[in-house]
């Protein structure tokens, strides 16, 4: 221990690390999904009292390894289509290593270069794949929920300031109330943003069969009002995946003077794919968008992604200059001015590797790679007797029912129970279903085959009933 051994104790620890993280990657193939034990197991394993003396950290990793083991969600795996989760590339997790092993507070230019460099070409990448505005700002957040904030938090300030109100100075007591208008299936984290910033409860604006917004609804619902309003639209409904129509929602907000907030976090990658992006025409109209880098990207946790397309909308929010920040100099600004954090880590070079590991190509083929299997999964599902495929497969999500709720829970019970492969119970459209989200990179055909047949097996084992 102690500083005399300094390189000496990090190789240890690391190797460790290195050997426990390849035996875990390497299980991935193999290995059931599901944790083997559940979080009051678990704790009971990792409860004991903290001992006095220092340990070294070599065995500490270990200790770690062994404790954690049988409580892992094999989440990576590409047999694992929970909720929408991506797993990681490569390139992206060795990035992410490094980043620890470099350990920058990446908030300002002057102070950490390297990483304030690999994130700006991270973000001017971004902006040239998702077909968005050159100039926009590009912040990187922990995640979507972090990057809806930070989008609306810009359009609160931006519609206040064209009414007169100047919400830096004057705060939100006594400003005009700021309307926002949502799309009825807009996720959740839209309405924690929405609290968090004090506007309340949205409106919601009706939604046709597959969560998209209504157009006429959105028209009536800004013409019933006035004064400062937010709209914001969905890029990939968490259940059919299916996305907003962006040009014609966006020019009949604009028409009513409202900022256009786009919350994409994993369907805005439509955008990155000639053979998707149709589905995403007018994308670029619109005032700010949030994104994950963490879900359809496959780069570690955590990382979201805001973008602005008025750079002093998001820097009036989050640029402060007090006397010990260096700014950044003239045409440029601080990693900090664009999040709500001060210190973070550099969670955009991991972005930066992903990308420059793929090629823009790759990026496209990524995105295909992802529909196709989620077409595979659907069109497989629709032949199977006593199985209804619930969604319009557009993009990366299927919902399926297997007849009533109860036999639907009981059949999606079992196939968890089985296994081999890892899908979310949900509820929608009024009713209970099972969800595949493909958003592994490393899904093949193979796993594709393997969790049907699982799915096959819990049909049969539930019968025909
Ligand atoms: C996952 C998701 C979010 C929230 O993103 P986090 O990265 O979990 O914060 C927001 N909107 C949609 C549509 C999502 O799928």
């Amino acid at each position: 221990m102690g500083i005399e051994n300094f390189s000496g104790d990090y190789r240890a620890a690391l190797e460790r690390a290195h050997a426990h993280a390849s035996s875990w990657l390497g299980s991935l193939p193999s290995r059931p999904v599901g944790p083997r034990m559940d979080a009051d197991q678990l704790l009971a394993r990792f409860n004991q009292p903290l001992q006095e003396q220092p340990l070294p950290a070599a065995g500490v990793v270990d200790e770690l390894a062994r404790l954690a083991e049988p409580g892992l969600m094999a989440m990576p795996s590409g047999r694992f289509f929970g909720w929408v989760m991506g797993g990681t590339l490569p390139a992206a997790m060795a990035a992410d290593w490094l980043v620890t092993a470099w350990d920058q507070n990446a908030s300002m230019r002057f102070a950490t270069p390297a990483t304030a460099a690999a994130e700006e070409v991270a973000g001017l990448w971004l902006l040239e794949l998702l077909g968005l505005p050159a100039g926009s700002d590009v912040g990187f957040t922990t995640g979507a929920t972090g990057a809806n904030f930070a989008g609306l938090a810009a359009a609160r300030a931006h519609v206040l300031a064209e009414a007169g109100w100047d919400l830096a100075a004057e705060g939100l007591s006594g400003s005009p109330r700021v309307r926002v208008l949502v799309g009825a299936e807009r996720h959740a984290s839209i309405d924690m943003a929405l609290k968090y910033l004090g506007l309340g409860t949205p409106q919601a604006v009706a939604a046709d069969a597959q969560g998209r917004i209504i157009p006429a609804a959105l028209a009536a619902a800004l013409e019933a009002g006035s004064g400062p309003a937010i709209v914001c639209l969905q890029a990939g409904n968490l259940h059919s995946g299916a996305s907003d129509p962006m040009g014609e929602a966006a020019a009949i907000a604009h028409a009513h003077g409202a900022w256009v907030h786009v919350d994409g976090a994993f369907g805005l990658w439509a955008a990155a794919s000639p053979t998707q992006r149709g589905q995403l025409a007018g994308l670029g109209d619109c005032d700010s968008w949030a994104t994950d880098a963490h879900k359809t990207l496959n780069v570690p946790y955590d990382c979201g992604v805001v973008i602005v397309s008025r750079p002093e909308a998001l820097r009036s929010v989050f640029g402060v200059h007090t006397s010990y920040l260096m700014t950044a100099g003239q045409g440029h600004s601080d990693p900090f001015e664009k999040v709500p954090e001060f210190s973070r880590r550099a969670r955009g070079v991991p972005v930066w590797a992903a990308l420059r590991s793929l090629g823009s190509s790759g990026v496209a083929a990524l995105i295909d790679g992802l529909v196709a299997n989620a077409q595979a999964f659907g069109s497989a599902l629709s032949a199977m007797d006593g199985v209804e495929v619930l969604n319009e497969v557009v993009f990366t999500q299927v919902c399926v029912s297997f007849g009533s709720d109860e036999r639907t829970r009981r059949v999606t019970a079992r196939i968890l129970a089985d296994g081999a492969t890892w899908m979310s119970g949900s509820h929608w459209a009024g009713r209970d279903i099972l969800r595949i989200s493909v958003s592994n990179w490393s899904t093949d055909s193979a796993d594709v085959a393997a969790s049907l047949a699982a799915i096959e097996r819990a049909l049969a084992a539930e019968g025909a009933g």
